[in-house]
């Protein structure tokens, strides 16, 4: 369904080089996605080149800004269909994925798709601001990563409990990142956090893109993330 020579020059100006294999899993992702699509809202972007950039390539650009090591352990918040997370594990399939997202028939949608890649993941049905106080998920991943879940203020909230110390929580984020960051200066500090990088490009004709990582340096009061009704109310 998709172009795949599409797909591995954009990955190869990523510094990604996709095998034969792995372009097959992007495709076999995608076709699932209209698939679904049709039967769940997923995405607006069903367009087979809108995917490969949009989603395939928009997500992989993580791995050209981050280093992420072999066997690392990563949390992506808000996963949704699979973005950036299940992207990551296809082209890294070392890495320990743990999608998490709050709506059930998405997670279901992400089991299906995962059995046809033949892949594995941890798959968990919670919302982050109540999963980041389950001390088996709180500080107990290298990387937590979200897209297009929340701002950047409330995302830190909802991510950063997951992250171990030395460990990093990265956003992709669009256009507004810089503002974004400013106005999360305080929230980052606030939970343990301290922006480390923020890259910015363009996303092969589909506007500005920013990648933000957030270094864990210091534990996360316990008493966040709060419940999203405090957050709102009192915006760190
Ligand atoms: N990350 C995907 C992407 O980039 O295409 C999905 C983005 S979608 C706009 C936001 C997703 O975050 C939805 O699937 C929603 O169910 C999930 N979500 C929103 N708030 C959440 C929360 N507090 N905890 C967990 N998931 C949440």
């Amino acid at each position: 369904m998709i172009d795949k020579e599409l797909l591995k020059n954009g990955a190869s100006s990523l510094g990604i080089d996709l095998s034969e294999e792995q372009l097959e899993q992007f495709d076999i992702y995608a076709e699932n996605l209209v698939y679904w699509n049709e039967r769940i809202n997923l995405t607006a972007i069903t367009d087979p080149e809108g995917i490969v950039k949009k989603h395939f390539i928009d997500s992989l650009a993580l791995l050209k800004y981050c280093d992420i090591k072999s066997g690392a352990k990563m949390i992506d918040v808000g996963t949704g269909a699979g973005f950036p997370g299940l992207v990551i594990k296809i082209a890294r399939p070392d890495v320990e994925i743990t999608l998490m997202d709050s709506t059930q028939k998405k997670l279901s949608v992400i089991e299906d798709i995962l059995g046809k890649l033949e892949l594995d993941a941890n798959i968990i049905h919670a919302r982050a601001e109540e999963a980041g106080h389950d001390e088996n998920l709180r500080e107990s991943f290298d990387f937590a990563t979200a897209r297009a879940v929340s701002n950047l203020r409330d995302l830190t909230e909802y991510c950063l409990p997951f992250v171990t110390i030395g460990g990093s929580f990265i956003s992709l984020k669009g256009a507004d990142a810089k503002e974004e960051a400013k106005t999360a200066e305080h929230a980052i500090e606030v939970l343990g956090g301290k922006i480390a990088n923020f890259d910015e490009y363009e996303l092969d004709g589909c506007g500005e893109r920013a990648i933000i990582k957030i270094s864990k340096v210091s534990k996360t009061p316990a008493n966040y993330p709060r419940p999203k009704g405090k957050m709102q109310k009192q915006p760190l």
